[in-house]
């Protein structure tokens, strides 16, 4: 099957991936045509078109048939971006709910995405607690490092079923402490091959 040139980021909320790829796409700018999207922003545009939010809040309180549509023609609008540049798409594989983990990929935004690869960013569990408790720029869910460290093993297993659906590559990223522009330099490396 062949596969667009979009590459999905994901990891555990407060991993990193905002950090790495904006750090990865500065070392890249001059030499790769290359667009950022955040999946949550295409769906809220989305949803606000069409008269469904005023706000991104009010997009968790939708039906889940109406999220799951939005979730699709997000899908669709990044499969049409990817035509003219390589897209990079900063999104969630698992989103923690009160019922359970929700699939941020499931089968039908994966196979109309079509990415050439899904890279995993991955932390030590106790030091992604910190990022979280020191960022006071956003107001993440509580999670101990025992649950980050489950989230982490429940985003591998839901790379690679994204893989398995789509043939694309997972490369696994480690976002050591105080490393980012490590981590950034790793990745940029992989955007200059995709
Ligand atoms: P979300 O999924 O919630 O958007 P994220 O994965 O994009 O989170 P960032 O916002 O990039 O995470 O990073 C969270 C916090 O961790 C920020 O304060 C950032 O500066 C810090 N941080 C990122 N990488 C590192 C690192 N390697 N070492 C130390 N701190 C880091
Ligand atoms: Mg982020």
């Amino acid at each position: 099957m062949k596969t667009l040139k979009v590459v999905i980021v994901s990891g555990v909320p407060g991993v990193g991936k905002s950090t790495v790829i904006n750090g990865a796409l500065r070392m890249v700018e001059k030499k790769v045509d290359v667009q950022l999207v955040t999946y949550g922003d295409v769906m809220e545009e989305i949803a606000t078109k069409r008269g469904l939010v005023k706000n991104r809040d009010e997009m968790r309180k939708l039906p889940a048939n109406v999220q799951r549509d939005v979730q699709k023609r997000a899908a669709e609008k990044i499969a049409k971006m990817s035509k003219k540049q390589l897209v990079v798409v900063d999104t969630h594989t698992l989103i923690l709910t009160p019922e359970g983990f929700l699939i941020g990929l499931p089968r039908w935004v994966v196979e109309a995405i079509r990415p050439s690869s899904l890279v995993l960013i991955e932390a030590n569990p106790q030091k992604i607690a910190g990022r979280r408790a020191k960022d006071k720029t956003r107001s993440r869910d509580e999670q101990d490092p025992k649950g980050i460290d489950a989230h982490q093993q429940m985003c591998r297993a839901a790379s690679v079923a994204v893989g398995t659906l789509t043939g694309a590559t997972v490369r696994i990223i480690r976002n050591k402490e105080g490393k980012a522009e490590e981590a950034a330099g790793i990745f940029a490396d992989l955007l200059l091959k995709v």
